[in-house]
């Protein structure tokens, strides 16, 4: 536990699979915390207030902007995404390893504010599978798919921007790979 990092970035383009490796890696180390973002999106069906997200209207989540109650903000796909600040400072003076799961532009804020988390972007094994898994998630309406795709692109265009990149071909080996690159 002495050496386990304390701040973690896990970025990647919507429909790469960072929810189940999450899922793998919590059920593997209590000792790490996944910050729950605020957002405007709409909740998906059997998404919960404050176990998912914290949905919020835009102008409540412009507030929180200008009170300076966000680590870090960005737009995906026509909403706002944010890390509340408190939150994520509380659970790592609680000796926490905090993990945040967030899209590219927010991932370089939290790189360029706290130089020493580690970033790690996860690729799809290829973009077909990617347009796959998106569709067959089954959440998104078409023009919001158009809208993740497109996305999808520029995202995986900076994936050497980060300490390192990771092909998820296999839920259960990205999330050991990523539990060593924590721990050591
Ligand atoms: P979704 O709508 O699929 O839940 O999330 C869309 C994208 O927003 C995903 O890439 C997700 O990682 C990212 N995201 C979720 N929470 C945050 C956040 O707090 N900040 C930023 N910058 N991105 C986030």
């Amino acid at each position: 536990m002495k050496n386990q990092k304390k701040l973690i970035i896990l970025t990647g383009p919507s429909g790469v699979g960072k929810g189940t490796v999450i899922k793998e890696i919590l059920g593997k180390d209590k000792n790490i915390w996944l910050s729950i973002s605020a957002t405007t999106r709409e909740p998906r069906e059997g998404e919960k207030e404050g176990e998912n997200y914290y949905f919020l209207n835009q102008k409540k989540f412009k507030e929180m902007i200008k009170q300076n109650l966000f680590l870090e903000w960005a737009q995906f796909a026509g909403n706002y995404y944010g890390t509340p600040l408190s939150s994520v400072n509380e659970k790592i003076n609680n000796g926490f390893t905090v993990l945040l799961e967030i899209e590219v532009e927010g991932a370089k804020q939290i790189k360029e504010k706290f130089p020493n988390a580690l970033s790690i972007f996860l690729l799809p094994p290829d973009k077909e599978e990617l347009e796959r898994r998106i569709r067959n998630r089954g959440t998104e309406k078409e023009e919001a798919i158009k809208k993740r795709l497109l996305r999808a692109n520029y995202e995986i265009s900076t994936s050497n921007q980060f300490d390192f990149a990771l092909i998820n071909q296999n839920v259960d080996e990205t999330a050991k790979k990523i539990l060593k690159l924590i721990k050591t």
